[in-house]
């Protein structure tokens, strides 16, 4: 256009808005006071598929995600995105949806936008509000799954939607999943659709759960944003001591309790084992010192829980019989680089009694570690420090398991982030009887995802 165009074009503009403005103020008056209007009563997008999607009651067990995977079909449906459907097991429904790359040739594979439809169960008498009626409280959204993760679920979506209606160039396909199961160990869910149908998705890049932005929960009084690129190793193990029966009046020095409970004390008595692994490094170097909490806790060393103690005779259990059986379970999670021949020698080192039996119940696949150094990385560190340019972003290592290390098991570069600030105490009720999701940080975190996918070469 020449400059000379550009002048006149921009002289007709600004006398025609003159001219609107002078003929038209009553009209636009009303226009501008029904979109007020029309706001006022309509919820946001974010608002408004979250409350939809918290409704759905998909607790696992069962962990029937019918509903929810007809829920997101409709919505595809509707924006004219091609949708694909499996059932892994009865009710375990699983759904994906595509856009393709518009830019030719493609810059390479996909990324996959990954959440699970499924949530843990919640114990209605223990939440103030109804856990699948969702409840909006100074902006806050309350209800099971509002944090884990159909918060993050929605602000993928919005993304993935955004990318479609705003016909962004795609120079990679961008896949929606939505899969079951993940809260009780995603056999039916990732790890069933990477056994039977990886070849559809075969991403380079993976979004999923795992890290946040926080400004106390990392470290005191800094805005940390933690990306995950790796998690511990999940080792549940079942304790089995075992004894002589007898009658409680007459006590005997082979009472399995007595064995178990001393051996737990020397167990649990001991400082919890730290290692020497790379990205901690990394996060210590970028973060400074780590706040006191459970969550840093959890990072900095592998840790024993202990979940159950079971034993007595009968039920109710007689209080004057010996039994001859008595076995715990330990929820182990494992620092990146401690093999589960090492950690079952290290508990039975702790234990320090032979005779009791350790039983490896479930295990995760050996930890791996994403690279930070991609495009896609460096892309969600741009669009969070846009928007926050004194936060630190940094590569974390996460305490709790996801569907993300089955998929870094095939090579795919997975991050594990949900990119807006969440106070550590939203962060603390995920599985809780108080779990909500700051509506804001939904809507902030589809942006960044949006911003982020927009900008992938
Ligand atoms: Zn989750």
């Amino acid at each position: 256009m020449s400059k000379a165009l550009t002048r006149w074009s921009r002289g007709l503009t600004a006398r025609s808005l003159l001219l609107l403005t002078s003929l038209a103020v009553s009209s636009v008056v009303v226009a501008v006071s029904s979109v007020v209007m029309l706001f006022a009563q309509a919820p946001d997008e974010a608002t408004r598929l979250l409350t939809e999607y918290v409704r759905i009651d998909t607790s696992n067990p069962p962990g029937d995600t019918r509903k929810a995977a007809d829920w997101l079909a409709s919505i595809f449906a509707r924006e004219g995105i091609p949708v694909t459907r499996y059932e892994s097991a009865p009710g375990k429904a699983i759904i994906y949806a595509r856009l393709k790359a518009t830019v030719s040739p493609a810059a390479g594979k996909a990324i996959v936008l990954l959440h699970h439809m499924d949530v843990v169960p919640a114990d209605r008498s223990r939440w103030k509000t109804d856990p699948f009626t969702p409840t909006i409280q100074g902006g806050d959204l309350w209800g099971r799954g509002a944090m884990d993760m159909k918060g993050m679920g929605v602000a993928e979506l919005i993304a993935f939607l955004r990318l479609k209606r705003e016909h962004v160039p795609l120079s990679r396909d961008v896949i929606l999943l939505a899969e079951p199961d993940e809260e009780v160990g995603g056999a039916d869910g990732a790890r069933w659709m990477i056994a039977n149908h990886y070849a559809e998705l075969d991403p380079e890049y993976m979004i999923d759960e795992g890290g946040f932005g926080s400004g106390d929960l990392f470290a005191a009084n800094k805005l940390v944003y933690g990306i995950s690129v790796a998690e511990k190793k999940l080792i549940w193990l079942k304790l089995r001591a075992e004894g002589v029966a007898g009658h409680g009046s007459q006590p005997n020095d082979q009472n399995p309790n007595d064995r178990l409970v001393k051996a737990l004390g020397r167990l649990l008595g001991q400082p919890m084992p730290t290692g020497d692994f790379s990205v901690l490094n990394t996060m210590l170097t970028r973060v400074g010192t780590f706040a006191p909490n459970k969550f840093t806790n959890a990072i900095q060393h592998s840790t024993i829980a202990l979940t159950w103690i079971r034993s007595g005779v009968g039920e109710p259990p007689k209080v004057n019989v010996i039994p001859s059986v008595a076995e715990a379970a330990l929820d182990c999670r494992v620092l990146p680089g401690t093999t589960r021949e090492q950690w079952v020698a290290e508990i039975a080192r702790r234990l320090g009694d032979p005779a009791i039996k350790i039983e490896v119940i479930s295990e995760s696949d050996e930890p791996s570690v994403t690279t930070d150094d991609s495009p896609l990385y460096k892309s969600l560190e741009t669009a969070i420090k846009r928007r926050h340019p004194d936060a630190i972003v940094t590569p974390i290592l996460i305490p709790y398991a996801t569907d993300s290390n089955s998929f870094r098991s095939k090579q795919v570069k997975s991050y594990g982030i949900f990119p807006a600030i969440l106070p550590a105490a939203v962060v603390s009720q995920m599985h809780g009887d108080a779990e909500h999701v700051p509506l804001e940080a939904v809507r902030e975190a589809a942006d960044v995802f949006f911003e982020a996918l927009r900008a992938m070469k």
